[in-house]
Parts: C-alpha cells; structure tokens; sequence
C-alpha cells in the first residue's frame, strides 16, 4: 500500500462481501493515509491504519478527475498521525475523571489534531473524510445522550446494539467549507434534527442557532462540569 501511495499508481478494489465471492469492484489510488484510534472488534483500543482510498474510472492517471490529481499533488507520502497523543486514555486516572475533566482532555487532543493540519490539507476534497475520533467523543459525552438541539420534537431512547445513543455527531458548517473539527462547532443530533439541518427549508436559520448552542454548550461544560 505504502509502494502504490508513493508511486500514486492505481490499484484494484477488490470487495468481498461476508460469506460472498469477491469481486473486482473499482481502480482506486491512495490519496492519505492516516493513523489514528479505533476500537476493535473485541472492544479493546487499539491504534489504527486508515487509507483513504479515491476511486478511479481507470489505471490511466490522464482520465483521473482533477480533484484526485490535487488530492495527489497535496498528498507527502507520509503517515498523518493523529495518535501520538491518546485521546482514549483507559488508565485508572482516565476513569476516575470527571465529565469535565474528560472533556477538556478530548477538546485538547483534537485542538492538536486541528492544529497539525495545515490550511491545505484542511481545504482539501479528501479531508473531509477524516474527523478527529477525540472530538466526537467529546461531542457525544457533552450531549448526555441527548439530541442537542434546544428545538427538538423527540429524541428516540432506544439504544444501538452496542448501547449507544442514537445520535449523530454534525459539523454546524462542513469541514470542506473549512469547518474545524473541534468541538465548539459540533453537535450532536438524533437523526430528526440532522435531517433538518442538512435538507430541511429552514436549515440555515437552524445552523446559526445550532452554532450558537455548541459554543455555549462548550463553554460551559469546559468552565463547570466537574
Ligand atoms: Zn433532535
């Protein structure tokens, strides 16, 4: 992977879907490759490799779309690390913190994480798929589970199979219009008020005053909750 993301060259997608036959599905090439925090299938924390992987019509860079070309001309070659730094920190002192202590902590690594990219990298078409995993977390603990919408008609209370709220952690203004991933400009919503906020007719209306809640939100669970 390492070779066809320094050579830019194009490689085959193969998918193979569980218990299917795989197939060839589509000519893609390397534009980012990310490490960072996930949790694994057992549930314990681990760091991750993630490759960012555009699909392509062809092996022939000449019919490649010029947002790939410029995802490949801003792309060094190199690993983006985005965990140096441990957002998830399962020692005992990280789960004796408080709400607010944890908080903090989140919003901090993913000021860094924020910081480290570069005015490019943050404009470009392919960043947008990489959000820091520390500030959704933080976004998710400053909702309490809760839709964060101060005009929500009813957030649904059945869980994931995991346990989890069903929320949706939203940036207020895209992270392709140059929207930050920290969490003073995100927010989480039930799946109602996501809708609302991406397709609805008073949607913009609705940004400004979600923007203005996820500020305030932060504030004051930086300043209080302890
Ligand atoms: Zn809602």
């Amino acid at each position: 992977m390492q070779r066809y993301q320094t050579e830019e060259r194009a490689l085959r997608y193969w998918h193979k879907p569980h218990r299917g036959r795989g197939a060839f599905e589509t000519w893609a090439v390397i534009v980012e490759c990310h490490r960072r925090w996930g949790r694994g299938e057992d549930g314990q924390i681990r760091r991750e490799y993630a490759w960012v992987l555009a699909p392509v019509a062809s092996p022939l860079r000449g019919a490649w779309p010029q947002h790939i070309i410029d995802a490949l001309n801003e792309d060094d070659g190199h690993v983006h690390d985005h965990a140096q730094n441990t957002p998830f920190d399962e020692t005992e002192e990280a789960e004796t913190l408080s709400a607010g202590d944890r908080y903090r902590q989140l919003t901090a690594a993913a000021g860094r994480t924020a910081s480290n990219r570069s005015e490019r990298s943050r404009r470009s078409e392919v960043d947008r798929y990489f959000r820091s995993p520390a500030a959704r977390e933080a976004v998710l603990l400053r909702s309490g589970g809760t839709c964060e919408n101060p005009r929500c008609l009813g957030h649904p209370t059945e869980l994931t199979d995991a346990g989890a709220p069903i929320l949706e952690v939203d940036h207020v203004n895209e992270v392709g219009n140059g929207g930050d991933d920290i969490p003073e400009t995100m927010i989480a919503l039930c799946p109602n008020c996501h809708a609302l906020k991406t397709r609805g007719r008073n949607r913009r209306q609705l940004r400004t005053t979600l923007l203005r809640i996820a500020r305030q939100r932060h504030r004051t669970f930086s300043r209080d909750e302890s």
